[in-house]
């Protein structure tokens, strides 16, 4: 089960298992209690993986100008095999650990223009046999 928003993943509830959000509006905050109000956010997204991400495999969340991803986003996503991060303003500082996802095989993280990956970051992704696309 494919879910192309997050109303279609709350609607699936834990049964979808990739989640494309691609360019999405659903990455624009609408909340104006949050600081980042009318700007990338992950915040709606957040909640949404929370209720109803424990099976997804697949996140796709590339195109959307996202300049941070909170160190909390995927926690309740242990199944989580592919996560593409790829068009976005990410800075290594940004993506935080989730590159310590247990079951991860694939990270994209291409057309983020400040990302620089350290040695040791690689390093430790290829011993966990983590394919890293840049
Ligand atoms: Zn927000």
């Amino acid at each position: 089960m494919v879910a192309k928003s997050l109303a279609e993943l709350n609607r699936l509830k834990g049964t979808a298992t990739k989640l494309h959000l691609v360019s999405s509006e659903d990455i624009v905050c609408r909340d104006i209690q949050c600081e980042r109000v009318t700007r990338p956010c992950a915040c709606k997204l957040a909640v949404a993986l929370e209720k109803s991400g424990q099976n997804l495999r697949e996140i796709d969340l590339s195109g959307n100008n996202l300049d941070s991803v909170p160190e909390s986003l995927f926690e309740k996503c242990a199944n989580l095999e592919r996560l593409s991060l790829r068009n976005n303003k990410l800075t290594v500082e940004a993506i935080g650990k989730h590159y310590k996802l247990r079951k991860l095989k694939l990270l994209e993280l291409g057309g983020n223009p400040g990302m620089e990956l350290s040695v040791e970051c690689y390093n430790r992704l290829a011993k966990r046999n983590v394919k890293v696309r840049v």
